[in-house]
C-alpha cells in the first residue's frame, strides 16, 4: 500500500537514470503502478526514452522491493526491524566508533544518483554531525578525470559547457571512449542530425560498438593508449601548419611546453603504440581541423585510467591548439555517466570539496559555508580519502560506515578486496530500495523512497539543473534519505539544520553556493517548473539569493522578471575561461604505458563498460524483467582468433584471469573487438563480476582506478 492518495494526472518529471536526464510523464494507474508516457516539451530528449527509461516505475513495484528497515540478528541474518530500533542502532555505533577511535574512523559513501539535495545533506551530515573527513562517493569513479583535466585547463568543470543542441552545427565531433548508442540512446540522435547537416564523426574505441558504426572513421587503439592518440594527432596539427596560432596566442598559456611534449610523439611511434595507422591519423587530423567549428567528447574510455587526467588534457591540448574552445560549436565536453553525476560532484559529498564546488582546503569557502550551516570554520574537517583508497581502509582506519546510493560490491575495481574489506568493518549500514549486494553484507538496511515518490533537483550531463517531481506517493515503511540523515542527526545531538522538505534543503544550497564556481542561488523551484531546467553559473542578481519577481510599474500587473533574473549560462568560455587571467592552460603531457601492460602470464587486454539494457551496478535494472530478457548476463567478447586459440566457441564458458582474481561468462565471439582485448560488462554480482578483475591503481591527480585497461590470460573452462 502506498501510504498517500495519489492524482490520476500526468507530472512531467525525469528518468531516475543516467545523466541525460530525459523528460518523462509519470501517470499513476487505477492498481498502484505507474505508466510511463512521452514528454515532447523537454528539448533533450524529445519524448524518446530508451527501455531503461521506459520500464523504470518496475521498480517502484518490485516484488522485492524493501518496505522494513533489517536489522542483523544474532543467528546473522537480516530480519525485519521498526524504524527506532533500526534508527538506534545505527546512531548507537556510530557515537561508539566515535568515541572509541575518533571521527575519521567514521566513513561515509555517497553516490552519483543521489539529488542535489541528498548530496549537499549527506556532506554536511558528514562534517557537521560525525565530524570525519572521510567521505566520498562512486562519482569518483565515473568522470573524476575529466573533471580534474577540465580544472586544470579551463578554471573549471561542468561536463558540457555548451548544450547538446550544438553538437549537430558543429563540423566534426570526435568520440573518445563513449558509446551513447547504448549508454543514453536517445542522445544519438544528435550525432545522426551531425551527419545529416554534413558533419562527420569520428568515434575511438578498441571495440566497433554501436556507436562505432555510425563514424565516419572509427580509430581502434589498444587500451590505455588514446594519449598518444591525442599525442599523435597535435603533432600532425602542428607538422601540417594546422595550429591556430592566433587564437593560442590570444586565449591561451603554456603552449610551448604542450608543443614540445607533443613533437616527441612522431605519428609512426604513435602507430606502433595504439595500433591506428599513420594514413588514419592524418585522416582525423584533417576531418578535425577543416572545418570552422569542432567538438572532442570523451567518456569513460579515457578517463578511467590511472593516467586519466592527463588523457582527458591531451585531448584538451588539441582542441586548445586548433582554437577549438570557449568559442560557438566548438570545444571539449565529458559525457558524463550517472543521472547527477555532475551535481553529485558540485555539493560536497566530494571528499575535498565543499558546496557550490569550492575547495575544502580554501579559507574563504571554510568560511563561507560554515556561516550558512552555522559552525565555526575551524571545525570543519580537511580533504579526506577518494573513494578507492576509502574502501580499501574498511576495517582498519575506518570502522563504521554509512553507504547511500552506491553498490560497491558490483562497482568498485577489485571488488572481491573490497566485498572483504567491508566484511570487515565494526558496522555498516546502507540505505537503499532493494537489497543490493553491498546492502546484504550490513548490519542494518533502511528501505528508502524513489525518484519518482519523491522531489529533487538533479543537474544533468549539459549543467542544467533539473526539477524530478514527485509523481506517486511511497510504500508505507520506507522512509526518504533525508528523513534518515534528520532523524540520525537528531539522535546524534544535532536537532537543527537538517530538513526533510527537499524544498527547504535547496533553499539552503542556494546560499551555501553563493558565489562558487557552480552558483545556483538564482535557481528556484519555481524557475526549474516554469523554464524546463536552468544551466549554472546562474547567481541571483543582486549577489543575494533571491530570484523574486518585479510588479511591472506600466498598471499591466504583470512582472519583470526577465529583468531582474539571471539567465543562467548555457555555454562557458566565450569570453575568457575561467582562470585567474582568463586563458586557458595547456598541460604538457606525453605518453606512458597503463599500469599493468601484458606479459607472459598475462598476455591480453581487459577492457570493461556498459551494455543497453542495463544500468552501473544493476541494482534496480537486474530487477526489471524486460530487461532481464534482453541482457540476462555477463559475457566475454573477445575475437575469433583469440578464440581459435582457447577452442572456445560462441556461447562457451571461459575465464578471465587477472592478479586480482578469476570471471567466468559466456565467449561473444566478435571481429568487433582487436584481437589482444578482450570486453566484459560490469552490471554483473557472482562469477561473472567484471569488477573482481579490474585494476585499482589510481590517476594520481583524480584518484581515478583504471578500470578500462588491465592485463589478463583467457582460459576456456572445460566441464568437471
Ligand atoms: Fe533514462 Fe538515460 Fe535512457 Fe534517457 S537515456 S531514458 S535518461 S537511462
Amino acid at each position: 500500500m502506498r501510504n498517500t492518495a495519489t492524482q490520476h494526472t500526468a507530472t512531467p518529471t525525469h528518468c531516475p537514470y543516467c545523466a541525460l536526464q530525459c523528460g518523462m510523464n509519470l501517470t499513476p494507474a487505477a492498481d498502484g503502478t505507474v505508466e510511463v508516457s512521452e514528454r515532447a516539451d523537454f528539448p533533450v530528449n524529445r519524448g524518446a526514452l530508451c527501455g531503461k527509461g521506459r520500464t523504470a516505475p518496475a521498480v517502484l513495484s518490485s516484488r522485492v522491493r524493501l518496505t522494513s528497515p533489517l536489522v542483523r540478528s544474532g543467528d546473522g541474518t537480516l530480519v525485519p526491524a521498526s524504524w527506532e530500533e533500526a534508527l538506534g542502532r545505527i546512531a548507537g555505533n556510530l557515537a561508539r566508533t566515535r568515541a572509541e577511535h575518533g571521527a575519521d574512523a567514521l566513513g561515509v559513501f555517497g553516490g552519483g544518483g543521489l539529488t542535489n539535495e541528498k548530496a549537499y545533506t549527506l556532506g554536511k551530515f558528514a562534517r557537521v554531525v560525525l565530524g570525519t573527513s572521510q567521505i566520498d562517493y562512486n562519482g569518483r569513479f565515473c568522470m573524476s578525470s575529466a573533471a580534474a583535466a577540465g580544472v586544470k585547463a579551463f578554471g573549471l568543470d561542468r561536463g558540457l559547457p555548451f548544450p547538446l543542441e550544438d553538437i549537430p552545427k558543429t563540423g566534426c565531433v570526435v568520440l573518445v571512449g563513449s558509446n551513447p548508442a547504448e549508454t543514453m540512446p536517445p542522445s544519438l540522435r544528435y550525432f545522426t542530425e551531425l551527419r545529416e547537416n554534413g558533419g562527420t564523426l569520428i568515434v575511438v574505441d578498441p571495440r566497433r560498438t554501436k556507436t562505432a558504426e555510425q563514424a565516419d572513421l572509427h580509430l581502434a587503439p589498444r587500451p590505455g593508449t588514446d594519449l598518444a592518440l591525442a599525442l599523435g594527432m597535435l603533432h600532425l596539427v602542428v607538422a601540417e601548419g594546422r595550429v591556430d596560432e592566433r587564437y593560442v596566442e590570444e586565449r591561451t598559456a603554456g603552449w610551448e611546453d604542450a608543443r614540445a611534449a607533443a613533437m616527441g610523439h612522431w605519428p609512426e611511434y604513435v602507430e606502433r603504440i595504439t595500433g591506428v595507422s599513420v594514413p588514419e591519423l592524418r585522416e582525423a587530423v584533417r576531418l578535425f581541423c577543416e572545418p570552422e567549428a569542432a567538438m572532442v567528447l570523451t567518456a569513460r574510455g579515457p578517463e578511467q585510467q590511472a593516467k586519466g587526467t592527463d588523457t582527458v588534457g591531451a585531448w584538451i591540448n588539441l582542441c586548445l591548439a586548433t582554437g577549438r574552445a570557449g568559442r560557438p560549436l566548438s570545444g571539449y565536453g565529458c559525457l558524463t555517466g550517472q543521472g547527477n553525476g555532475q551535481g553529485g560532484r558540485e555539493h560536497g559529498q566530494k571528499a575535498d570539496q565543499l558546496p557550490g564546488y569550492r575547495k575544502l582546503t580554501d579559507p574563504a569557502a571554510r568560511r563561507h559555508v560554515a556561516e550558512v550551516w552555522g559552525v565555526d570554520p575551524d571545525s570543519l574537517p580537511g580533504p579526506g580519502r577518494s573513494a578507492y583508497e576509502l574502501l580499501d581502509a574498511l576495517g582498519t582506519d575506518i570502522r563504521s560506515l554509512l553507504l547511500m546510493g552506491s553498490n560497491p560490491v558490483v562497482s568498485a575495481p577489485r571488488a572481491a578486496h573490497v566485498e572483504e574489506r567491508l566484511r570487515s568493518l565494526d558496522f555498516l549500514a546502507v540505505c537503499d530500495v532493494v537489497l543490493s549486494e553491498t546492502a546484504a553484507l550490513a548490519d542494518v538496511v533502511l528501505p528508502v523512497t524513489q525518484w519518482a515518490e519523491e522531489t529533487g533537483t538533479t543537474t544533468s550531463l549539459e549543467g542544467r539543473v533539473l526539477l524530478r517531481r514527485r509523481a506517486i506517493g511511497a510504500p508505507e515503511g520506507v522512509r526518504s534519505d533525508l528523513e534518515v540523515l534528520h532523524e540520525l542527526a537528531d539522535r546524534l545531538g544535532v536537532e537543527k539544520g537538517f530538513p526533510t522538505e527537499p524544498e527547504e534543503v535547496f533553499e539552503e544550497l542556494r546560499r551555501a553556493s553563493a558565489g562558487g564556481p557552480a552558483d545556483y542561488s538564482g535557481i528556484d523551484y519555481r524557475r526549474l517548473a516554469e523554464e524546463n531546467g536552468v544551466f549554472w553559473p546562474c547567481p541571483a542578481p543582486d549577489g543575494t539569493d533571491r530570484t523574486d519577481r518585479t510588479e511591472r510599474t506600466d498598471g499591466s500587473g504583470g512582472t519583470t522578471e526577465a529583468a531582474v533574473r539571471h539567465p543562467g549560462t548555457p555555454r562557458l568560455f566565450l569570453d575568457r575561461f575561467a582562470t585567474d587571467d582568463g586563458r586557458a592552460r595547456f598541460v604538457p603531457v606525453s605518453h606512458r604505458p597503463s599500469a599493468e601492460e601484458p606479459d607472459d602470464e598475462y598476455p591480453v587486454l581487459l577492457t570493461t563498460g556498459r551494455v543497453v539494457a542495463q544500468y552501473q551496478s544493476g541494482a534496480q535494472t537486474r530487477r526489471v524483467d524486460e530487461l532481464n530478457a534482453a541482457a540476462p548476463g555477463p559475457f566475454v567478447e573477445l575475437h575469433p582468433r583469440l578464440a581459435a586459440r582457447l577452442g572456445a566457441a560462441e556461447g562457451d564458458p571461459v575465464a578471465v584471469v587477472s592478479r586480482r582474481g578469476r570471471a567466468v561468462a559466456p565467449a561473444r565471439i566478435t571481429t568487433g573487438i582487436r584481437p589482444d582485448t578482450v570486453f566484459m560488462p560490469f552490471h554483473w554480482a557472482g562469477e561473472g563480476r567484471a569488477n573482481t578483475l579490474t585494476n585499482p591503481a589510481l590517476d594520481p591527480t583524480s584518484r581515478m582506478p583504471e578500470f578500462k585497461v588491465c592485463a589478463v590470460r583467457v582460459e576456456a573452462v572445460t566441464e568437471a
